[in-house]
């Protein structure tokens, strides 16, 4: 346990091993696949840099194909989907969950409810406040990173892009104290240019993503100083973007916090700092009998890989669950998901 350096910063370990500033911005960096500051967030992510040395994977089709590929086994296994379509509450009868209801009033009677939404929508009654006291709230600062985010579709010229690339700041340290504060002024940026796997056409997609606090439950600050601080470093940098003839589609703190309420737009559920954090997230089962957790916002954590291992462990203990209360899933019996 001792020699896993369980209470080492990233940063500490990082620093330990490279001089060059550079260097250890690059290893740093890692912290943020989570959310987090290298200056809080523990050493052992640097697991993270251990795996990508193995290789990175994409999926053909694009990310999405990976939602497509679940909802093409769940239909085949009887699940039907109702998109588009707001759970507002999650209602118990006899201390124990019994149905769900949407917002167009549907009433849908169940055993057993597994809710992927953020933890923190339930312990805030978004879900009816009933359950509400089942699940711990996350207090505002412990919360992980939000981002702005920006869709380009635009001719780039200066230098040919990778498929990754990241512009750093020039001070690390002074970025992520300013994270406290909203947008850094100097910030790192992300730039993914997706068509980089073939030829380019003239224009070509990209998502270009700049880290910021997750405020997004507030009143909206400097964003058109992000912008302008981002296409400034860009074209410093020497890339060239066409915003001109560009199409750009933008979302803020605010507009994550709206896809994911009671996140403030924190992409990662709790931020990984400290030694204790990833014992903080809820486990699947919470203190309802019948209501699970899965998704980013629990245990073991957030990125896609993690959030879909939540859903296994969910999974596990629902059929124990019932299995408990000596009723079994019929193979004929129908699964629902909102
Ligand atoms: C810009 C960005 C970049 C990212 N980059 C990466 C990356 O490179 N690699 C990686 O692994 N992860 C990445 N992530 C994180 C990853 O997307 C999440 O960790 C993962 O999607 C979490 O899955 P989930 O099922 O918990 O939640 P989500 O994918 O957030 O799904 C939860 C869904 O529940 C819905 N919902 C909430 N409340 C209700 C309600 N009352 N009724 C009905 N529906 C509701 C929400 O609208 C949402 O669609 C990124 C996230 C963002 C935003």
């Amino acid at each position: 346990m001792m020699k896993i350096n369980p209470f080492e910063t990233l940063w500490g370990a990082v620093s330990r091993h490279l001089k060059d500033e550079r260097l250890r911005q690059l290893f740093g960096r890692y912290a943020t696949y989570v959310g987090s500051s290298p200056f809080q967030a523990v050493a052992t992510l640097l697991l993270i840099a251990h795996v990508e040395q193995e290789g990175v994977w994409t999926v053909k089709g694009g990310m999405h194909e990976v939602a497509r590929a679940f909802e093409r086994v769940i239909k085949r296994k009887g699940g039907i989907f109702r998109y588009d379509t707001h759970v507002q509450r999650i209602e118990t009868s006899q201390g124990r969950v019994n149905a769900v209801v949407t917002s167009q009033g549907e009433y849908i009677p169940c055993r057993a409810v597994i809710a992927n939404a953020d933890a923190n929508a339930i312990a805030t009654g978004h879900f009816g406040a009933e359950i509400s006291k089942t699940v711990k709230t996350l207090p505002a600062n412990a919360r992980s990173l939000s981002a702005i985010t920006w869709c380009v579709n635009a001719k780039t010229s200066g230098f040919p892009l990778a498929f990754h690339n990241v512009f750093f700041s020039r001070d690390y340290k002074r970025e992520f104290e300013a994270l406290h504060q909203g947008y850094p002024p100097d910030p790192t940026i992300y730039l993914c240019a997706q068509d980089r796997t073939g030829a380019v056409a003239d224009k070509e997609r990209m998502l270009i993503l700049i880290n910021s606090q997750a405020n997004g439950d507030h009143i909206e600050k400097n964003r058109d100083m992000i912008e302008n601080a981002m296409r400034k470093k860009l074209a410093s940098s020497g890339l060239d973007i066409d915003w001109s003839s560009a199409k750009i589609t933008t979302t803020s703190p605010q507009g994550f916090h709206a896809l994911f309420p009671a996140t403030g737009g924190a992409l990662y559920g709790r931020a990984s700092h400290g030694f204790y954090a990833s014992f903080q997230r809820p486990g699947a089962k919470t203190k309802m009998p019948g209501l699970f957790l899965a998704g980013g916002s629990a245990h073991p954590g957030a990125g896609v890989p993690m959030a879909a291992y939540s859903g296994r462990l969910a999974a596990d203990a629902v059929m124990n669950f019932l299995a408990s209360q000596g009723s079994r899933v019929a193979s004929n019996q129908k699964l629902t998901l909102a």
